[in-house]
């Protein structure tokens, strides 16, 4: 039977013969002269290796990434596949580029929710069609149904940015059921070590045409390195593993990648995680009581969103106390509000401090 993935391909990407890369086909040797490296370089760091290309799909941390997702996150992630990205930004990007067509085609998003959906679709001319959460932020499934049909992708996010709350799963799984035959389904689990019950990666055996996309840029704490995974299907993966640059992951960063995802990482990140939500929710609680505040949405992220019953969201008071948070007054769903990520307990004493201190006349 012919998949989702192979239905929806543009002609274009079918037909594409991946990259082979030096090293790749390089077999056995004891003197490597094909790739155009340096033999020899200055060493920077604790790699002894610089000069080499790293690995062209980096199928260790692809594999412990698998792993950790079976073992801690639950669900049977090991029947899928993994690619390891260049943060949750380049696997947003590939899957719009595999399987969309400038001019053509369509995503759908559910606004508001992270920006780059809709950016990565506007920078190859593919349409975007907004369906707005509710008042309360929830996804209006009715609403979205009838656009499925005509779209090639649904970009979900659970957690979502910047609203922090999880969207059900028996509305991902109602909406999977509506897109079988259609659109391929990816929910954005940027933030999911903060609600590792939610995640949906279980549901990628039942629906292939469901993609998870997962970094390590948030409850790891490792933005830098730009380490993210797709979770897919190999009937979905085979496309987009014919799409992505090659060498993705830069040797330092798969140093550090590989590290956090054995045993001991993950119990740091597991307490780290722990110890910001116990944070975050003395935050929250503390903002919700000030007087000028209207609302402190509920929270399954590292962030709060904060609606101020003010006339400003108070975000340039707090930049002049050197407080830098997310203005989110460019979206008139948003009026009002701040996103303020949560970071030590120190720094959310010094915000809670400052806000105390807003003068109200
Ligand atoms: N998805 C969501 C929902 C995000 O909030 C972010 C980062 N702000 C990303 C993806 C991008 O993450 P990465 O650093 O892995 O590119």
């Amino acid at each position: 039977m012919t998949s989702l993935a192979t239905k929806l391909v543009p002609e274009v990407v079918k037909n594409l013969i991946p990259y082979q890369s030096a090293r790749r086909i390089g077999g056995k040797g004891h003197i490597w002269l094909n790739a155009n490296e340096l033999e020899q370089s200055e060493r920077y760091g604790e790699s002894e290796s610089y000069n080499r290309y790293p690995d062209f799909l980096p199928h260790v941390i692809e594999k412990a990434y698998l792993e950790y997702s079976e073992n801690v996150l639950g669900g049977a992630a090991l029947q899928c596949q993994s690619l390891a990205v260049r943060g949750a930004d380049e696997g947003i990007d590939l899957l719009i580029r595999t399987f969309c067509q400038p001019g053509n085609d369509q995503i759908i998003v559910c606004p508001p929710t992270y920006a780059m959906y809709e950016f990565c679709a506007d920078s190859i001319a593919v349409n975007t069609v907004k369906v707005p959460l509710a008042e309360d932020f929830s996804l209006n499934v009715e609403a979205i149904t009838p656009y499925l049909k005509d779209s090639k992708i649904l970009f979900l996010c659970s957690p979502n940015n910047p609203t922090g709350n999880v969207i059900p799963h028996e509305q991902i799984v109602a909406l999977l059921e509506a897109s079988k035959d259609s659109t391929l389904v990816v929910v954005d689990e940027a933030y999911i070590e903060f609600a590792p019950h939610t995640s949906v990666v279980n549901l990628i055996a039942e629906y292939p045409h469901l993609v998870v996309i997962r970094t390590l840029s948030k409850a790891f704490g490792l933005a830098s390195i730009r380490v993210g995974f797709l979770l897919a299907d190999t009937s979905v993966m085979d496309y987009v593993a014919r799409l992505i640059p090659p060498y993705p992951i830069a040797d330092p960063s798969a140093l550090v990648a590989k590290k956090a995802l054995q045993e001991e990482g993950l119990e740091a990140m597991r307490r780290q995680a722990d110890e910001l939500v116990s944070i975050r929710n003395w935050f929250a609680e503390e903002v919700a009581g000030l007087a000028f505040v209207e609302k402190v949405y509920p929270s399954s992220t590292n962030f709060v969103l904060i609606k101020f019953s003010t006339d400003d969201c108070l975000y340039q008071y707090l930049l002049q106390k050197g407080i830098v948070t997310r203005n989110q007054a460019h979206d008139p769903r948003l009026a009002r509000c701040v996103r303020i990520s949560i970071g030590t307990r120190n720094s959310m004493q010094e915000t809670l401090d400052a806000l105390k201190e807003y003068p109200l006349n």
